[in-house]
């Protein structure tokens, strides 16, 4: 069984880590696994010729969509509206939240159907919501195996990632039913959408994310890859939509850009399984909108982390990422996991998630497969800086920095540093290899070089 780590705020990502890294099996084909993804997703990436100007494009539209956020969202909400859709703000999470249970409230609805969407989980709709007694069916069905688990997800495309199918499969035989010991996929692909299906035929109001929402047009786009939010809306009396702001695009012909964009560096996929269009209600239904900016106009504000509004959560940088395949998406201890929440989460909270940052080997992976070119390291190294200034730096770490700059900016401390460590190395290796030091825990200590870069350099300066 996976080791939850839902409810574990205040811990830090080292301590999340540790407790993921113990079942080594698990951590190897997590690992194994996101790396297969994002090697389909080179392939589907080079397949185009006009990959990287497609990136370039997207970009562009998204630094356009920043500079002028204010009249688009404008624009967004009086198409809406024109075409019968209730449009509403939220500055907050809990103004979101608030809002999504007034709609429900006033429809007198008990049971709502939920398709997969970051905002509600960035918000805790559905804790929210179950506290007021509203009962959330995730639809998706990594949301919904995760959700019978009482998890939060663990990655925002594949979100039960880290579940085996043999713990699947004995997660179904106690909530669903199935047979014990039956973990063959297709069977339980089969028995998920029974189940499902029966609370999307069921329930009379449906609540979506929204993946693009196009200025021009007033309309919303969600991507899935099991139709469930085609299916949900299309049954139910409500639709409530929510998005973060940073959500719009100009115009309809942008979209094609990021469609293609999305699906490839999200699963490598040339397009999303369905991508479907919500421009207004159907006849008799009662279509909302909830915008909600939760920090993100401050983010715009600064030039350091606005390009971080620019996501358009595909998952990439994750898949790539060599410390989230081997800590697992629970460590970061926010909504959304990986180099991108490291980046977002300080902005909303920096005392609360100053360790995310550091989670990092700062290898530039993540802005290299970043399909809308977010400077993710950059931005990262950034944060370190921000969290130092502002004293969210632990004692043990600023000492280890002040002592590092000293001897770094003294060259015979230096070079007497060196030799001290070089000479320790070779004849008392385990004072500086031992269970105190975890940098050797899963290291082998080098043998120390017979000579310096600097006496190397002399000795090869005087011999010419
Ligand atoms: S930061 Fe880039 S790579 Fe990561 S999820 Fe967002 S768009 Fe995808």
């Amino acid at each position: 069984m996976a080791e939850s780590l839902s409810g574990s705020s205040g811990s830090d990502h080292a301590t999340l880590a540790t407790r993921f890294n113990k079942d080594e099996s698990r951590v190897d084909w997590h690992d194994e696994t996101l790396w297969f993804i994002r090697k389909k997703r080179d392939k589907a990436a080079w397949q185009i010729d006009e990959g990287e100007q497609l990136g370039e494009t997207a970009s562009q539209i998204k630094n356009n969509v920043l500079g002028n956020l204010y009249e688009y969202l404008l624009q967004f909400e009086e198409n809406a509206r024109a075409n019968g859709i209730h449009v509403h703000w939220a500055s907050t999470p809990e103004d979101h939240n608030k809002l999504v249970h007034e709609i429900i409230a006033k429809a007198h609805i008990s049971r709502v159907v939920k398709s997969k969407s970051m905002l509600t989980e960035e918000c805790h709709l559905n804790e929210y919501l179950e506290s007021k007694g509203i009962e959330v069916i995730d639809t998706d069905l990594g949301e919904r195996i995760v959700q019978l688990a009482g998890e939060p997800p663990s990655h925002i495309v594949l979100p039960c990632i880290h579940w085996k199918k043999e713990e699947i499969g004995d997660l179904f035989s106690r909530h669903l039913g199935t047979p014990e010991g039956n973990s063959d996929p297709q069977f339980l692909t089969t028995a998920a959408r029974l189940h499902l299906r029966r609370h999307c035929m069921s329930s009379k109001l449906a609540i979506t994310g929204v993946n693009f929402a196009v200025a021009e047009t007033g309309e919303i786009v969600v991507c899935t890859s099991e139709g469930n939010a085609d299916l949900e809306v299309q049954l139910a009396d409500v639709h409530i939509a929510c998005m973060g702001i940073e959500k719009i695009i100009p115009q309809r012909k942008h979209l094609g850009v990021f469609l293609r964009l999305l699906a490839r560096s999200a699963t490598g996929q040339p397009i999303t399984t369905y991508s479907s269009h919500f421009r207004r209600p159907r006849s008799g239904q009662e279509m909302h909108i909830i915008l909600v900016d939760n920090g993100r106009s401050e983010r715009l504000g600064s030039n350091d982390f606005r390009n971080a509004l620019k996501c358009i959560r595909c998952g990439a940088c994750m898949n790539t990422c060599p410390v989230y395949r081997r800590s697992g998406g629970h460590s970061y201890h926010y909504a959304i996991a990986g180099p991108i929440g490291a980046i977002l989460a300080p902005g909303l909270d920096m005392k609360q998630h100053a360790d995310l940052p550091f989670a990092s080997t700062l290898c530039g992976s993540c802005s290299n497969v970043c399909p809308v070119k977010i400077d993710i390291h950059d931005q990262l190294y950034k944060w370190r800086q921000v969290l130092t200034k502002n004293d969210h730096v632990s004692e043990t770490k600023k000492s280890g920095m002040r002592a590092m700059a000293m001897v770094l900016s003294r060259p015979r401390l230096y070079a007497f540093a060196g030799g001290a460590t070089r000479w320790l190395m070779k004849y008392l290796p385990f004072v500086i290899s031992n269970g105190l030091n975890p940098w050797y825990k899963q290291r082998e200590m080098p043998m120390a070089p017979k000579q310096t870069f600097s006496e190397w350099y002399l000795q090869k300066k005087k011999s010419k």
